[in-house]
């Protein structure tokens, strides 16, 4: 086997500041859409960032079509409506409005409407095909209404495939938004537990981009077109993860108290963007693998604060729980960067011993879990040690980033992990 030698750099342009939203009209007559698929969930069906945005659109002669039925956690089936409306609708140009589920809705309708296929076509194997997207796809502008999944700068749309109860998604560069519109206005309105969970997720996506394998320990591709968007950690997406990290432990439980703190708020979203361009080079791993099974095997947790008509397991909290027993496994396969991230959180990691590594960031992830309102470990949102076996079948299908661990992960190791994130203090 012949190992990795390159790495990429790619990004969505990004445009922020308070009331940028208003100039996704000018943005999107540049890139010459005359049809848009302005593509939200029924909670912001009608939320002023939706109104702004079908505005400026409108006022640029742009015959803009609101589809709001996007899924919070979408599934196979959400996307598949939302494929349909794209492809019936003759769109060249989408506009995604909300969180991640808003705007990986986009992408795969985009993706779909495009190049039409059979759903498991391009979905990440071994589930799917993982077939790459032809060329390029319809241009598509994010504008994130939480703080967290950085899914404006990556190529990821990810959905639960109800069958398998389990999450997968679609990976490619292609599907990344040609623009990400991040206005810290449309955060305003976040529910305390939504700022709380979509933060933790952006401080995950910035520990994993750090901690994981690097890029030069991967297999080289066999061509250009299949090196992976989730390459390893790499030097550029090390910078934007250190400084998210950063921002997160420095301003979350400021904008979850005080949401009217536009500055803390405003370096919430910034965090957010910066993770996302790390994590859409770098990738992630375990926390995140180990998350898709967690939230889609949920059985009747509701956190309070989420309006949804079905239980949930918010992205953010199914990652998180999982993120200390993963770090403390990680930490042997590189303690340097275990204890460079403590460090990024504010730990006093000076005379820090390197097996002490794992402990450290350990111990930081639960104390912001704590001042934010996490549940105590799986136990806490309804799992028990019977259900361990299921969340590691759950698991091990995530190839594309549990093979991203530092550290290699098998049902062994996985089981254990799981039984670690039961009860967390
Ligand atoms: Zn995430």
């Amino acid at each position: 086997m012949t190992f990795e030698t390159a790495f990429t750099m790619d990004s969505s342009s990004i445009k922020f500041g308070p009331g940028v939203t208003r100039e996704v009209g000018y943005d999107m007559k540049q890139l010459g859409s005359r049809r848009v698929m302005v593509v939200t969930d029924p909670n912001l069906a009608n939320s002023e960032t939706v109104e702004i945005t079908l505005e400026a659109l409108r006022a640029e002669g742009i015959d803009a079509v609101l589809f709001d039925r996007v899924r919070v956690e979408p599934t196979d089936v959400s996307f598949k409506e939302a494929i349909e409306f794209a492809t019936e609708g003759q769109f060249d140009g989408y506009v995604a409005v909300g969180g991640g589920s808003s705007m990986d809705t986009a992408k795969a309708a985009n993706l779909y409407a495009t190049y039409p296929a059979d759903f498991l076509a391009y979905v990440n194997p071994p589930i799917g095909q993982g077939r790459p997207a032809p060329g390029r796809l319809k241009p598509l502008i994010a504008i994130p209404t939480t703080a967290g999944t950085g899914s404006e700068t990556t190529g990821v749309a990810i959905f639960d495939l109800l069958e398998m109860h389990a999450k997968t998604g679609i990976a490619h560069r292609a599907l990344r938004p040609v623009m990400g519109i991040v206005d810290p206005n449309n955060t305003r309105q976040m529910p305390k537990m939504v700022a709380a969970c979509s933060g933790l997720d952006v401080l995950s996506h910035a520990l994993e981009s750090l901690t994981a394998l690097p890029f030069q320990q991967r297999p080289a591709p066999e061509h250009p077109s299949l090196r992976p968007a989730y390459q390893g950690a790499n030097p550029v997406s090390d910078i934007w993860a250190a400084q998210a990290i950063r921002l997160v432990s420095q301003n979350i439980v400021r904008a979850i108290e005080v949401p009217t703190d536009e500055a803390a708020r405003g370096q919430m979203l910034l965090a957010a963007t910066f993770a996302g361009i790390g994590f859409g080079n770098a990738g992630v791993h375990l926390p995140h693998g180990m998350s898709y099974p967690v939230s889609g095997m949920v059985r009747d947790f509701k956190p309070e604060g989420y309006v949804t008509d079905h239980p949930i397991i918010p992205h953010g909290m199914s990652v998180i729980l999982n993120a200390p027993a993963v770090f403390r496994f990680t930490a042997p396969a590189n303690p340097e960067r275990h204890l460079y991230a403590a460090g990024l959180m504010g730990v006093n990691t000076m005379n820090a011993r390197p097996e002490e590594a794992g402990e450290l960031l350990a111990g930081a992830i639960i104390d912001l879990m704590r001042q934010t309102g996490m549940p105590n470990g799986l136990k806490a949102v309804g799992f028990g040690p019977e259900d361990v076996e299921q969340l590691v079948a759950g698991t091990l299908p995530q190839h594309r980033v549990t093979k991203l661990s530092p550290r290699p992960a098998g049902p062994e190791e996985l089981r254990q992990l799981f039984l670690n994130s039961m009860t967390l203090w």
